[in-house]
């Protein structure tokens, strides 16, 4: 009888380690499919704003554009177009840094009071492009957190980002605010976009996860790194990140700092 219990016992775990293990095959082909899906849509981002590039600076070369205006126009699309191929790769160095393990912090304390608006009026020339209404307020004082000010840039200019991407066709709107939550700091980022299904919700912050769904998701380019970014550098912050979301009324994501004592 003691046999038997122990054979039951035995198989029981051999199945159970089975099971752990094809879980884990899963998860790996998953990944590797998720990996392969990255490169593919990294490639696509960086190759856009090359095209571009090259494209107005041969034509300025070739003496095409007649007037001024014109120039300068062309100019400027290089211009930006050069910003955002720099964003695209610091994101992907940060990553590969973040993912090593190596990306430096520096903590200090920060009154988030002034440097949500600071970040803020720094992105107003990428939020006039993005033709959204953006919106602050705060209804904390004092909003002190121990933070380290790139990471906070970072964290916004990501979430500020999908506002857009991912914003409503028209009239687009962002509401960013501070408030506190027994001892936390909240920096809420609000959008009137297409909203996050609550299955979603649950994969936005992983590695290379992108809602593929939905007409709108699917023209928006992107690398799925943003939000997995955000959540690593929100624990490095002793904090997290949430969100709230209806699908077709909008997004909210929260980072939530421990309020500094
Ligand atoms: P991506 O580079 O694809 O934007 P992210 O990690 O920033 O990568 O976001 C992951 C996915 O979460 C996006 O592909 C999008 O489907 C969804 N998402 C992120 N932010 C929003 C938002 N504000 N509204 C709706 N969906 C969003």
């Amino acid at each position: 009888r003691r046999d038997n219990y122990l054979i039951l016992g035995m198989s029981l775990l051999v199945v159970l380690g089975f099971l752990f293990v094809l879980v884990n095959i899963r998860k790996e082909i998953k990944l590797a499919a998720l990996k392969s899906e990255f490169v593919s849509n990294v490639s696509h981002e960086i190759r856009t704003p090359l095209a571009l590039i090259s494209m107005y600076a041969e034509t300025l070369l070739l003496k095409r554009v007649k007037t001024e205006q014109k120039k300068e126009e062309y100019l400027l699309t290089i211009q930006q177009e050069s910003i955002r191929l720099t964003d695209i790769v610091n994101r992907i160095l940060n990553f590969s840094r973040l993912e090593k393990n190596r990306l430096a912090y520096t903590f200090e304390t920060v009154d988030l009071n002034k440097l949500v608006p600071h970040i803020l009026t720094s992105l107003q020339a990428h939020l006039h492009s993005g033709q959204v209404d953006c919106r602050f307020s705060s209804h904390t004082e004092p909003a002190t957190v121990l933070a380290d000010t790139e990471a906070v840039k970072d964290m916004l200019v990501n979430l500020i980002d999908n506002a857009i991407k991912y914003g409503a066709d028209h009239d687009k709107k962002i509401e960013v605010r501070l408030l506190r939550k027994s001892k936390q700091i909240w920096v809420e980022v609000e959008d009137n976009g297409i909203g996050i299904s609550a299955k979603n919700q649950r994969y936005v912050f992983d590695q290379f996860y992108r809602v593929t769904e939905g007409d709108l998701a699917h023209k928006a380019k992107g690398s799925g790194l943003g939000l997995n970014l955000v959540k690593r550098m929100m624990k490095a912050h002793g904090g997290s990140v949430a969100v709230r979301s209806k699908p077709g009324e909008g997004s909210t994501f929260i980072l939530k700092f421990p309020m500094k004592k």
